[in-house]
């Protein structure tokens, strides 16, 4: 395959945080260094550019439903919405966008 159709190294700016901060095997859906909630305040602070932003957009959106179904039943966890939110932290979601969204992950 041509060169030009991978995408730019830049994209990929902050990869070695994503493979470190990697989550615990669910159901835990915590960062397996520090052993705060994933996605971890490493992986929040790392701000994506646009071109990685579109990389993550999938990889996170596959990890969605399974964290939805793990998060949502524990006592005083996370509503569908607000796990939308952390596990989408790079994109601006009003409410209704990330009530929306958990509807369609179930
Ligand atoms: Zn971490």
């Amino acid at each position: 395959m041509a060169r030009e159709r991978w995408p730019r190294l830049s994209a990929f700016a902050n990869i070695s945080v994503y493979i470190d901060h990697s989550p615990n095997p669910p159901p835990a859906w915590t960062c397996h260094v520090c052993g705060t909630d994933w996605p971890c305040a490493k992986w929040r602070t790392a701000n994506p550019g646009p071109a990685e932003r579109k990389l993550l957009l999938p990889v996170i959106s596959g990890l969605l439903p399974g964290a939805i179904r793990d998060l949502r039943g524990r006592v005083d966890g996370p509503q569908p919405p607000e796990i939308v939110k952390r596990f989408l932290f790079f994109l601006p979601l009003s409410d209704d966008e990330a009530l929306a969204i958990a509807r369609r992950m179930r």
